[in-house]
């Protein structure tokens, strides 16, 4: 199966966790549309620019806030 544009994304920004990281890299092994995918995801500068002393590529954008599910789902500071 096809990884997502959003784990493409987290592949390309490294944060994708280890399991998931190998599953894309075995994919992208054998599965060319997905490798041009992610060579066009990770050469868009409207999406992706390199900072610091490194050039680590980092998303352009800013990330994004929680949704409010997940906002609901964090426990409250007891006042
Ligand atoms: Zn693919």
């Amino acid at each position: 199966m096809h990884p997502s544009s959003d784990q493409l994304d987290a592949y390309i920004a490294r944060t994708l966790d280890r399991s998931a990281r190998k599953q894309v890299d075995h994919h992208l092994t054998t599965c060319l549309r997905c490798t041009l995918r992610l060579e066009t995801g990770a050469s868009d500068p409207a999406r992706w620019e390199r900072r610091g002393l490194l050039q680590r590529l980092v998303p352009s954008l800013p990330v994004a806030a929680p949704t409010p599910a997940a906002a609901e789902q964090q426990p409250r500071a007891a006042a």
